[in-house]
């Protein structure tokens, strides 16, 4: 799947984040891609294939 998402997009994600929440939003995008949680804030960056690979989808 290679879907539709930019900088500032909302997703969810396969997993939900360790502090139970599943919306993500894309912070840094470039080889390598950068998400925030909206609930605590927190950032995970991952290569661009396994953010493909753990989108659940784009909201
Ligand atoms: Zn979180």
């Amino acid at each position: 799947m290679d879907a539709k998402y930019d900088l500032h997009s909302l997703v969810e994600m396969k997993k939900d984040h360790p502090c139970g929440n599943n919306k993500f939003e894309i912070v840094r995008m470039g080889a390598d891609i950068k998400i925030k949680c909206t609930n605590c804030d927190r950032t995970i960056m991952m290569p661009r294939r396994d953010f493909n690979k753990r989108l659940k989808k784009v909201l």
